[in-house]
C-alpha cells in the first residue's frame, strides 16, 4: 500500500444498489510504519450509518475536525457515488472523487489476485484449496461480479479489460424475492433458512418427468434440475403451505445455477477457463460456491474452474483504494 502518515487513513467506497462497501487502511498494532485494510459494509437505504462510521472512526483524518475538510477527497465508485455526492458534501464536508465501476471491480481483483497470497481459492465437494495463481498464469480470465445485478468482465492485464455482458437477474432479483416469498429481514436470515430447507420440495427434477426407469435407460442422472420451482405447477399448495425453509433453498439453487451456467457460456464463448467470482451476493457461503463450482464443473465437463476470492464482495472499494497510488 502506499505509504500514509498514520494521521491520515486512506478511504475509499463503493456504493452499489443494495450496499455501501468500505475499505479503509489503519496503522498496523505493533507499528512499523505498515498499514493494514479494514473492511465494512452498510445498507444503501441506511447513508447515515456510514457517516456515522466514518465520523466515529475519524477517517476524515484529525477526527473530523480538520478545519477544511472541503479538501478532503474521498475516492468513491459505483452509482452511488455520482448520486450521493451532495449528501456527502452536505453532511460529512467532503468532496467524492468518482472512479469508473468497472475500472475499480477489475483493479480490485488484480489487487487481491497478484498481492495477497491465499486470495483466491476453490471451493469443490466440501473442500476449500488455494488456487494455483500466479501472475505468470492469471491472465486472461473471466471475472463474473455478482451484485443487485451481474456484470461479466473478460480482464486481459491490469487495466485491461471488457465489460463482455452482464444480466439483470442477479443478487437483487434473488433477494428481493426471497423478502416477498420468505418474509426474511436480511440477507444473513435469507442464507440460514436455506441451509434448513429443501428444495426438491419445490424443484421438478428429471425422475419427476421421466420416471426411473426411462431415466435410467437414458443414461440421464434422475436428480437433475429439471425446472426450479416446476412442481409447483401441479400442486394445490399455496404460498403460506410451503416451509420459508424451502422456499429460500429453491430460490438459492435456481439463481446460483442460472447465474453459473450463464457464467459458463460466456467462458466458452470466449475459450477462457478460469472464471472469478466476485460480488456480495457470494458473501462467503459454503453452499453457494459449491453449488458455483458443481455448475462450472458439470457445464464444463471438467473443463474449467470457478474460483472464488477473500474478500469479494469489496473489489470495487478496494480498487477504489488502489486508485491513490495514481
Ligand atoms: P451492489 O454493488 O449492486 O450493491 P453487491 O456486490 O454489494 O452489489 O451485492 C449486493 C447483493 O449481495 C444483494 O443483492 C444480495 O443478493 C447480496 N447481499 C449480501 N449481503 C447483503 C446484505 N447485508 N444486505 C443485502 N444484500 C446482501
Amino acid at each position: 500500500l502506499p505509504r500514509q502518515p498514520a494521521a491520515a487513513p486512506l478511504v475509499a467506497l463503493d456504493i452499489g444498489g443494495t450496499l455501501i462497501k468500505l475499505v479503509y487502511t489503519a496503522s498496523c498494532e505493533g507499528g512499523g510504519g505498515g498499514a493494514e485494510l479494514r473492511f465494512a459494509k452498510f445498507e444503501r437505504r441506511r447513508l447515515h450509518e456510514c457517516f456515522d462510521f466514518i465520523r466515529a472512526k475519524g477517517l476524515l483524518g484529525c477526527n473530523g475536525t480538520r478545519s477544511s475538510k472541503e479538501n478532503v477527497q474521498l475516492k468513491a465508485t459505483g452509482g452511488g457515488a455520482y448520486k450521493f455526492a451532495d449528501d456527502f458534501r452536505e453532511k460529512l464536508g467532503v468532496c467524492l472523487d468518482k472512479l469508473d465501476e468497472m475500472d475499480s471491480v477489475v483493479s480490485g481483483a488484480n489487487f487481491l489476485l497478484q498481492n495477497v497470497p491465499g486470495a483466491a481459492f476453490t471451493h469443490m465437494n466440501g473442500q476449500r484449496n488455494p488456487a494455483d495463481v500466479s501472475p505468470n498464469n492469471l491472465f486472461p480470465y473471466l471475472l463474473v461480479n455478482i451484485g443487485s445485478g451481474v456484470s461479466i468482465l473478460k480482464v486481459t492485464g491490469n487495466r485491461k479489460f471488457e465489460r463482455v455482458t452482464g444480466t439483470h437477474i442477479g443478487g437483487g432479483t434473488m433477494f428481493g424475492l426471497a423478502k416477498l416469498l420468505t418474509g426474511c429481514k436480511s440477507y444473513d436470515e435469507f442464507l440460514q433458512l436455506s441451509q434448513k430447507g429443501d428444495n426438491f420440495v419445490l424443484d421438478l427434477i428429471v425422475k419427476d418427468i421421466c420416471g426411473e426407469l426411462v431415466c435410467q435407460k437414458q443414461g440421464l442422472s434422475t436428480s437433475t434440475l429439471a425446472s426450479s420451482f416446476g412442481k409447483v405447477i401441479t400442486s394445490k399448495k399455496r404460498l403460506t403451505d410451503y416451509k420459508p425453509e424451502d422456499l429460500a433453498s429453491t430460490l438459492l439453487s435456481a439463481f446460483t445455477y442460472n447465474i453459473a451456467q450463464i457464467a459458463f457460456l460466456v467462458a466458452s464463448l470466449l475459450g477462457l477457463r478460469r472464471v472469478f467470482f466476485g460480488g456480495s451476493y457470494i458473501r462467503g457461503h459454503k453452499s453457494t460456491m459449491e453449488n458455483i463450482s458443481f455448475a462450472i464443473d458439470f457445464w464444463s465437463q471438467s473443463q474449467m474452474q470457478a474460483v472464488f476470492l477473500r474478500h469479494e464482495g469489496y473489489l470495487g472499494a478496494l480498487g477504489a483504494l488502489m486508485s491513490y497510488g495514481d
